[in-house]
Protein backbone atom coordinates (compact mmCIF):
# COMPACT_ATOMS: atom_id res chain seq x y z
CA UNK A 1 0.00 0.00 0.00
CA UNK A 2 1.46 3.23 -1.00
CA UNK A 3 1.00 6.20 1.48
CA UNK A 4 1.12 9.40 0.33
CA UNK A 5 2.01 12.84 2.64
CA UNK A 6 -1.26 14.07 1.87
CA UNK A 7 -3.19 10.94 2.98
CA UNK A 8 -1.11 11.26 6.15
CA UNK A 9 -1.79 14.88 6.32
CA UNK A 10 -5.20 14.61 5.84
CA UNK A 11 -5.96 11.54 8.12
CA UNK A 12 -3.92 13.93 11.13
CA UNK A 13 -6.22 16.88 10.24
CA UNK A 14 -9.16 15.03 10.47
CA UNK A 15 -8.26 14.44 14.16
CA UNK A 16 -8.39 17.77 14.88
CA UNK A 17 -4.36 17.67 15.07
CA UNK A 18 -1.51 19.74 13.18
CA UNK A 19 -0.11 17.75 10.50
CA UNK A 20 3.45 18.99 11.81
CA UNK A 21 6.53 17.07 10.02
CA UNK A 22 6.94 14.98 12.93
CA UNK A 23 3.06 13.68 13.89
CA UNK A 24 3.43 12.98 9.92
CA UNK A 25 6.92 10.49 10.02
CA UNK A 26 5.03 8.61 13.20
CA UNK A 27 1.73 8.03 11.65
CA UNK A 28 3.63 6.76 8.44
CA UNK A 29 6.11 4.53 10.52
CA UNK A 30 2.59 2.92 12.07
CA UNK A 31 0.97 2.46 8.82
CA UNK A 32 3.96 1.44 6.96
CA UNK A 33 5.01 -1.43 9.43
CA UNK A 34 3.40 -4.29 10.13
CA UNK A 35 5.25 -5.41 13.28
CA UNK A 36 2.45 -3.23 15.77
CA UNK A 37 5.36 -1.63 17.35
CA UNK A 38 5.73 0.01 21.01
CA UNK A 39 6.23 3.38 21.31
CA UNK A 40 9.74 2.74 21.99
CA UNK A 41 10.28 0.62 18.65
CA UNK A 42 8.68 3.73 16.74
CA UNK A 43 11.38 6.12 18.90
CA UNK A 44 14.01 4.13 17.75
CA UNK A 45 13.15 3.88 13.87
CA UNK A 46 12.84 7.86 14.22
CA UNK A 47 15.01 9.73 16.58
CA UNK A 48 18.30 9.78 13.76
CA UNK A 49 16.16 11.49 11.52
CA UNK A 50 14.53 13.72 14.04
CA UNK A 51 16.55 14.27 16.95
CA UNK A 52 14.24 16.29 18.96
CA UNK A 53 11.49 14.00 18.62
CA UNK A 54 11.18 12.47 22.22
CA UNK A 55 9.85 9.10 23.31
CA UNK A 56 6.83 10.72 25.01
CA UNK A 57 5.85 12.68 22.21
CA UNK A 58 5.90 9.56 20.33
CA UNK A 59 3.90 7.63 23.34
CA UNK A 60 1.15 11.17 23.45
CA UNK A 61 1.01 11.20 19.43
CA UNK A 62 0.39 7.39 19.22
CA UNK A 63 -2.83 7.56 21.83
CA UNK A 64 -4.15 10.55 20.66
CA UNK A 65 -4.00 8.60 16.63
CA UNK A 66 -5.23 5.51 18.84
CA UNK A 67 -8.16 7.61 20.49
CA UNK A 68 -9.44 8.93 17.47
CA UNK A 69 -9.23 5.30 15.71
CA UNK A 70 -6.61 6.08 12.62
CA UNK A 71 -4.91 3.30 14.35
CA UNK A 72 -5.16 0.82 16.95
CA UNK A 73 -4.18 0.09 20.58
CA UNK A 74 -3.30 -3.25 21.63
CA UNK A 75 -2.60 -4.07 25.37
CA UNK A 76 -1.32 -7.70 25.29
CA UNK A 77 1.06 -9.74 27.45
CA UNK A 78 3.50 -6.78 26.87
CA UNK A 79 5.13 -4.22 29.20
CA UNK A 80 4.04 -1.44 26.63
CA UNK A 81 1.27 -0.94 24.60
CA UNK A 82 1.79 -2.20 21.24
CA UNK A 83 -0.11 -0.24 18.53
CA UNK A 84 -1.68 -1.35 15.09
CA UNK A 85 -1.96 1.27 11.72
CA UNK A 86 -3.98 -1.46 10.18
CA UNK A 87 -7.34 -0.79 11.42
CA UNK A 88 -9.54 -3.24 9.02
CA UNK A 89 -10.90 -5.76 10.72
CA UNK A 90 -8.65 -8.37 11.56
CA UNK A 91 -7.56 -10.77 14.41
CA UNK A 92 -4.26 -11.68 16.47
CA UNK A 93 -2.21 -14.05 17.43
CA UNK A 94 0.30 -13.46 19.63
CA UNK A 95 3.35 -15.43 20.70
CA UNK A 96 3.95 -16.09 24.61
CA UNK A 97 7.37 -16.21 24.34
CA UNK A 98 9.03 -13.26 21.82
CA UNK A 99 5.80 -11.44 21.93
CA UNK A 100 5.43 -10.96 18.55
CA UNK A 101 2.23 -10.03 17.47
CA UNK A 102 1.05 -11.70 13.63
CA UNK A 103 -1.76 -10.64 11.63
CA UNK A 104 -4.10 -13.12 11.01
CA UNK A 105 -5.62 -12.11 7.26
CA UNK A 106 -8.20 -13.88 5.69
CA UNK A 107 -8.12 -16.83 7.70
CA UNK A 108 -11.35 -19.00 8.26
CA UNK A 109 -12.17 -17.60 11.56
CA UNK A 110 -15.74 -18.13 11.83
CA UNK A 111 -17.17 -14.60 12.07
CA UNK A 112 -17.80 -13.72 16.27
CA UNK A 113 -21.46 -13.26 17.90
CA UNK A 114 -21.56 -10.75 19.66
CA UNK A 115 -23.35 -12.29 23.48
CA UNK A 116 -26.86 -11.58 23.31
CA UNK A 117 -26.31 -10.34 26.57
CA UNK A 118 -24.30 -7.11 25.62
CA UNK A 119 -27.52 -6.70 23.34
CA UNK A 120 -27.70 -3.48 25.12
CA UNK A 121 -24.22 -2.31 25.19
CA UNK A 122 -22.66 -0.16 22.48
CA UNK A 123 -19.95 -2.36 20.33
CA UNK A 124 -17.33 -0.57 18.79
CA UNK A 125 -15.34 -4.04 17.64
CA UNK A 126 -14.15 -6.84 18.83
CA UNK A 127 -11.26 -9.23 18.35
CA UNK A 128 -10.08 -12.54 19.11
CA UNK A 129 -6.21 -12.61 20.21
CA UNK A 130 -4.57 -16.19 19.86
CA UNK A 131 -1.79 -16.40 22.31
CA UNK A 132 0.25 -19.17 21.79
CA UNK A 133 3.87 -20.10 20.78
CA UNK A 134 5.16 -18.91 17.38
CA UNK A 135 6.77 -21.23 15.00
CA UNK A 136 9.98 -19.88 15.51
CA UNK A 137 9.97 -19.84 19.01
CA UNK A 138 8.79 -23.72 18.95
CA UNK A 139 12.12 -25.10 17.12
ZN1 LIG B 1 7.74 -16.41 19.35
ZN1 LIG C 1 -2.70 -6.21 13.41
Amino acid sequence: MKISKKDLTEKIRNCGLKPTSQRIAILLQLLSRRDHPSADAVYQSLKDEYPSLSLNTIYMNLESFAEKGIITKINVLHQSARFDGDISSHHHFVCVRCKKIIDLHNMKIPKIKIPKELKTAKVYFHQLRINGICEDCSN
